[in-house]
């Protein structure tokens, strides 16, 4: 059996996400993992919440929380989205665990072992007016690189490049807007990741199946100037984990925190652990998906991720990872994400901007955003989110397209036949034809899954649905009926099969509507077509059915209007 380790990008803590962040690694993780089961293999996919760092306690701090209850609470939330988006993690851990905790200060106490990790004296932006060292990502100011004149200390994103604060040109206070800065001599460990760049290298150069966007981010890091810099692994913070030796004292580290970026793909490793102890299970059950001499070495590690955390995902972690000089599983494929923006702008959290998670749902099921989000994935560009598409979409495929084929195939089956699969008949040359073309678009179907080409996916998934259609409309079963019953009864079963078809091919994107199309038909046979022919006589005469609601209802021009005009402006704080 196969066996697919899955991990999305791990979302912050503090607030609902929108549906940018959605599509750019949960979504198309939650995907792939679906599909992954359909085809047979034993699937691990984790995701988490990443609560360490100065936003959330900033976030706790204005939502007057003590910061772990904050972070309690929040993380109870996105649970909740997510099992309303249907995104079918097998565990969603969070990054404070203990387990998370323990193994964070392992692999520091490993590196350093290794004589990878180094001491240094840091000069540190201290703000008089907030009365604090500020972390890198709380000092903004203009891209030494690029000229953007809101890059933040620690990235850019507007040019993807990582930056000490003291790279940047006019530096201010992101909490207080202050220019009132000083610097401040303070302690902090250091990951000599510089050491690993050969390594890396050999390790990226290996990765021919990558994705562009993937291998020359990561390359262009590794040779970024005087190439692969060091990284800070320690903050001056009370929230995270601490800097110790597994409880041990590390000595001039007291009162210092490990920096979010370290201990956050950590949190995919301790999650497994979470899931572990929370079913009841020993540790070499999820060793077995992690560590390469306890049966990781069989597995297939695939990651998910928005292109701004390629960085850490093919440097900093592995560096981690290969540093501790132990066994641990590293990835093998990392599928990244250029952004969706929305209405001829950004989706932006701290503006307010675009649908969020919990206002998509107040306005349509999850498969309809599924769909179009999908459908419409940023894989090779950037891609944009409009009213327009969004209704197109949804009114053509959904509704016109895959809906309306359910609904004129059951109905009229109940008219002319009952709500039973008719007996009589057997294909001629058009049912011929139909299987023909379906073979055709299932292997690529399944090629693009397996490739994780989400786009060309949607579009075969489509082009299944509408041979579907096409074929209803050439045969004609209501004129066939008038002369030759036997005729449409053929026409009919094989129309009722393609539904049950249509929910098992369709799920990965659509499972709510899946489940829908599966219970309308009275079958929970779920299994992959591997034998095309042989799926499409699974419900045979006489079997059961009955016509199910409206799978999706069209979006009127109104409601269009209205959601566009409500989301014009930013969202209410
Ligand atoms: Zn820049």
């Amino acid at each position: 059996m196969n066996r697919t380790l899955i991990t999305s990008a791990i979302p912050y803590i503090n607030g609902i996400k929108h549906l940018g962040n959605l599509v750019g690694s949960q979504l198309p993780a939650d995907l792939y993992a679906r599909y992954r089961r359909a085809r047979g293999d034993e699937v691990m996919f984790i995701c988490a919440t990443d609560e360490h760092g100065t936003p959330a306690e900033l976030a706790a701090a204005k939502a007057g929380l003590p910061v772990a209850e904050y972070c309690a609470q929040m993380h109870e939330v996105q649970q909740d989205l997510s099992d309303r988006f249907r995104l079918s993690f097998d565990y969603f851990g969070r990054s404070s665990s203990p387990q998370n905790h323990k193994l964070t200060q392992h692999l520091a106490g490993k590196l350093a072992e290794a004589g990878l990790i180094e001491e240094v004296v840091e000069k540190q932006v201290y703000s008089h007016a907030d009365g604090r060292f500020l972390p890198d990502r709380y000092i903004e100011g203009t891209c030494p690189n690029c000229g953007y004149e809101n890059a933040r200390g620690d990235q850019c994103e507007e040019c993807t490049k990582q930056l000490e604060p003291t790279d940047l040109i006019n530096p201010r206070s992101a909490i207080s807007g202050s220019t009132d800065l000083e610097v401040r001599e303070t302690r902090h460990l250091y990951l000599r990741q510089s050491r690993l760049r050969d390594r890396l290298r050999d390790w990226i150069t290996s990765k021919t199946d990558w994705p562009v966007l993937t291998t020359s981010i990561a390359l262009k890091w590794l040779d970024d100037g005087d190439g692969l810099r060091d990284r800070g692994i320690t903050r001056d913070l009370d929230w995270g984990i601490p800097v110790q030796f597994e409880g041990a004292p590390w000595q001039g580290m007291e009162g210092k925190v490990f920096y979010v970026w370290f201990d956050a793909p950590i949190e995919y490793i301790a999650a497994t652990a979470e899931w572990a102890e929370v079913n009841g299970k020993s540790d070499s059950d999820w060793e077995r998906w992690w560590k390469t001499e306890k049966g990781a070495e069989n597995v297939r590690y695939v990651q998910f991720m928005g292109k701004d955390n390629v960085p850490f995902h093919t440097l900093s972690f592995p560096a981690t990872l290969m540093g501790s000089g132990e066994d641990w599983k590293l990835v093998d494929y990392i599928k990244s994400f250029n952004y969706l923006n929305y209405d001829g702008g950004q989706f932006s959290t701290s503006q307010g901007r675009g649908v969020f998670m919990d206002q998509a749902l107040e306005l349509l099921p999850a498969d309809y955003w599924r769909w179009w989000l999908l459908s419409h994935a940023p894989e090779n560009s950037d891609a944009e989110f409009t009213w327009e598409n969004f209704q197109q979409s949804v009114n053509k495929d959904l509704a016109d397209v895959l809906g309306n084929f359910v609904s004129r195939v059951t109905k009229f089956c109940r008219a002319k036949f009952g709500e039973q699969v008719p007996a009589g008949g057997s294909y001629g040359p058009q049912e011929e034809a139909l299987i023909g073309e379906l073979e055709q678009h299932l292997a690529a179907y399944q090629a693009h899954m397996d490739a994780i080409e989400i786009r060309k996916a949607a579009r075969e998934l489509r082009a299944i649905w509408v041979a579907g259609n096409e074929y209803l409309q050439k045969a004609a079963p209501w004129s066939a009926y008038k002369d030759d019953p036997e005729r449409a009864a053929v026409i009919i079963r094989l129309a009722l099969n393609l539904i049950r078809l249509y929910a098992v091919l369709s799920a990965p994107f659509i499972p709510d509507a899946a489940e829908a199309m599966l219970a309308a038909m009275h079958s929970d046979d779920k299994s992959w077509p591997d034998d095309l022919r042989a799926a499409l006589q699974v419900l045979a005469p006489g079997h059961a059915f009955e016509v199910p609601e409206v799978l999706f209802a069209k979006i009127s021009d109104e409601n269009r209007e209205a959601w566009q005009a409500r989301f014009a402006g930013g969202r209410d704080a």
